[in-house]
């Protein structure tokens, strides 16, 4: 039996096509139609085992983009599928961090998958993967060698909030001739930081997956851990909770609608 999940963020699309214990995946830009980019995800999965359409059980989409996706058999929330999936991850996990392109939520689970609770920043591109776009832009690098860069360094204190003024603050540090890896620590630990006092903010998990794109990221990985006083688990498929998890649904519960 194979289902489908597709996950449309700001950033990326994932999809993830699931048959027993197997999973394979894509990842692609969204750019700037996430209804191209679904369907782009979806055709490429598809193609790459010679499936059509009528051989998937059942498609779900989740993310931003899920609503402009016309051959989906069912919408979810992101939330209800990062739980399933990080669970597949980490199989008795009970808090998800999951920092995206632009927003970062935490999420409590029964440690079977299942939200008990969540929060959600996404008003403020502080405490995203955008804002370390920005910064790395500033800074002349990509967001994937940030963590290599501050390998190490002492953050310096970063007091703006705002991305814009950060971005500005980052800028004034570098004419300071302030070395770039403690900056990008500062950025670091500025990100887990907000991160860390919301999923104070909901209670402590005792077993914690980090997800998302900025999961890659080591930097903010360790300081975040260091902020909750905890261990934090990332799975090497970690930017992949929320299709994983939609593929994992349309498996439990048939979704598959009338064509
Ligand atoms: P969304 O689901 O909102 O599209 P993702 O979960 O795919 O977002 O995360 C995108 C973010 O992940 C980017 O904004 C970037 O900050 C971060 N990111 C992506 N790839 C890497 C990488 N190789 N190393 C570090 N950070 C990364």
């Amino acid at each position: 039996m194979f289902t489908v999940g597709i996950d449309v963020g700001s950033v990326t699309t994932k999809a993830v096509l699931l048959n027993g214990k197997d999973w394979r995946y894509v990842i692609r830009p969204t750019g700037c139609s996430p209804r191209q980019a679904g369907k782009e995800a979806f055709e490429e999965l598809l193609g790459r085992d010679g499936l059509a359409q009528e051989d998937i059980s059942g498609v779900i989409g989740t993310g931003y983009g899920r609503i402009s996706l016309p051959f989906i058999d069912k919408a979810v929330t992101e939330i209800t599928c990062h739980a399933r999936g990080a669970h597949h991850l980490l199989a008795g996990a009970d808090m998800v961090i999951d920092i995206g392109g632009q927003d970062s939520k935490v999420i409590l689970t029964d440690g079977r998958g299942n939200v008990i609770n969540f929060a959600m920043n996404d008003k403020c591109a502080a405490g995203t993967g955008r804002f370390l776009e920005v910064i790395a832009a500033a800074l002349g690098a990509d967001v994937s060698e940030l963590a290599e860069k501050a390998r190490g360094a002492e953050p310096v204190q970063i007091s703006s909030m705002c991305t814009v003024f950060a971005e500005s603050e980052v800028i004034s540090l570098l004419a300071q001739g302030v070395d770039k890896g403690k900056i990008i620590a500062g950025i670091h630990r500025s990100v887990a930081s907000r991160v860390a006092a919301m999923a104070e903010r909901l209670g402590q998990g005792e077993l914690i997956i980090f997800t998302g794109g900025v999961a890659k990221n080591e930097g903010v990985k360790e300081f975040l851990s260091r902020e909750l006083g905890r261990d934090i688990i990332v799975a090497p498929e970690s930017q992949l909770a929320g299709a994983l998890g939609a593929a994992l649904l349309a498996r439990e519960k048939p979704v598959r609608k009338e064509r």
